[in-house]
């Protein structure tokens, strides 16, 4: 009766088990059974299997599990067909907790089943594998069907694995080679899966990395550092070129070139600024001091070297011009008589008449003590003459100081005329002026005679 009971219940389970076997696999990588606890197959599948019903089966997995009467899982044990298994089994119990059996699912190792579907990476991807190892060190799954079911013992990380269950190591193989692995504790199977993969490769790949990522970090400061230098020298090159013209304000178009440079910014605009005010400084003094060096300080006439700036310049152009050497009459006379600053008095206001009389473009020199200089630029001995008779006769009306009448005497010589070299030309003015004073004084006495 029991058993009548027992054997319907099994029935019905060996038709939800043949349903469920058929969903799972077709292929023969699971054995699914339902064992009674005599060990007797009551149902089983693949339907390909040749069970015997009246027979009780010894198989390790069969009788643990009968023995243990609970939740087991085998180690991997041969079948006496040479097939390696492990065994799932899950008790049957009726509801007065009288064992009736097990529900045990079978998986072939070395067939294609769940494990190595779900593990199996390529093999040879990057070299880098994973196997499985029950709590034996054995072999559950490895992608080298051959080593299903070995026990391994060359492996150094093994013992730290056992130990850690769930970590990472460097570990030699069982073949020996350098490897890093990973490793993971299943505790409800107590199996361990371990990645791994050859430390040399990994390396490798790391090489390629880090060169990779270093030509990329190269190439990237590369082009900021272009970027940088372009932005930087855009910023300071106003500035540089402004520092450069600080130390070129005497040169002649300096203030040009500083006005060239683009004040894009405030600080460019303040040097620029300040650069074109000292510029203007420095050529405000240097025309000061060209004047100061050129100009007689009594007279505020044109001195030696002031005339031979302009004698160059006439020479340059070839301008045609007359010279005129004055000379006052008796003058160390006046410097007796009414002293050294009376003397003085003379010589400027003979200056201030002398700049009355002749043209802005005539050039009126101090040639030294009492003697005066005018270059007229005119080849005309005529309008020399009258311009130094108008000059003498002024002169000899001027009062100055109630000193009496002071009077000049004049000698005039042309260049080109009377001489190719100006030397010689002032040297024959100079003549002429000797001839007036020879003459009496207070007259005008030229290398051509004109009408007085
Ligand atoms: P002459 O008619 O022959 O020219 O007679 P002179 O007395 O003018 O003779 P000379 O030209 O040789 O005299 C030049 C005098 O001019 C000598 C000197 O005392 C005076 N002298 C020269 N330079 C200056 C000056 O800067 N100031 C004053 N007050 N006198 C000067
Ligand atoms: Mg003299
Ligand atoms: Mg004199």
């Amino acid at each position: 009766m029991f058993l009548n009971h027992q054997s319907s219940i099994i029935n019905h389970q060996s038709s939800i088990i043949n349903h469920q076997s058929s969903i799972i696999n077709h292929q023969s990588s699971i054995i699914n059974l339902i064992v009674g606890e005599n060990r007797h197959v009551f149902a089983f599948a693949p339907s390909s299997l040749n069970f015997n019903f009246g027979q009780a089966y010894n198989s390790l997995g069969i009788v643990e599990s009968t023995e243990k009467k609970k939740t087991y899982i085998s180690t991997p044990y041969w079948s006496v067909k040479n097939n390696l298994f492990v065994m799932m089994s899950q008790p049957v119990y009726n509801g007065k907790d009288n064992y009736l059996g097990m529900i045990s699912g079978t998986i072939y190792l070395q067939r294609k089943n769940l494990l190595n579907t779900m593990l199996n990476t390529q093999y040879d991807y990057k070299k880098s594998y994973m196997y499985v190892i029950d709590q034996h060190n054995r072999i559950i799954f490895h992608p080298d069907k051959n080593r299903i079911g070995e026990k391994i013992i060359n492996n150094t990380g093994l013992d730290f694995i056992n130990q850690h269950k769930n970590g990472s190591i460097r570990l030699k193989n069982s073949l020996g080679i350098d490897n890093l692995a990973g490793f993971a504790h299943i505790p409800s199977v107590n199996w361990i899966v371990v990645s791994q993969q050859p430390t040399e490769d990994l390396l490798a790949q790391a090489n390629t990395l880090i060169s990779k990522v270093s030509i990329g970090i190269f190439i990237f400061y590369f082009f900021i550092f272009l970027l940088i230098w372009y932005i930087s020298s855009f910023i300071s090159s106003p500035l540089n070129r402004l520092a450069r013209m600080a130390s070129m304000l005497n040169h002649a178009d300096i203030e040009n070139k500083i006005k060239e440079v683009d004040p894009w910014y405030f600080e460019v605009l303040k040097f620029r600024t300040s650069l074109l005010m000292s510029s203007e400084t420095f050529s405000h003094r240097i025309a000061e001091l060209k004047h100061h060096v050129n100009t007689d300080p009594l007279t505020g006439l044109y001195n030696r070297r002031g005339m031979q700036l302009f004698l160059n310049e006439l020479l340059e152009t070839r301008t045609e011009f007359t010279v005129l050497a004055i000379d006052i009459d008796f003058f160390k006379k006046i410097n007796d008589q009414y002293g050294h600053d009376q003397g003085d008095v003379v010589l400027k206001t003979l200056a201030q008449l002398m700049l009355t009389n002749f043209r802005e473009q005539d050039i009126c020199c101090r040639s030294g003590g009492e003697e005066f200089l005018v270059l007229m630029t005119t080849a005309d001995a005529s309008v020399a003459y009258k311009a130094a008779e108008r000059l003498r006769k002024t002169m000899q009306e001027t009062t100055i100081n109630q000193m009496g009448q002071i009077t000049i005497s004049v000698g005039i010589a042309f260049w080109p005329q009377d001489a190719e070299d100006v030397a010689a030309v002032l040297k024959i003015a100079d003549n002429k002026l000797y001839e007036a004073k020879h003459s009496g004084r207070n007259c005008i006495r030229s290398t051509v005679q004109s009408s007085a």
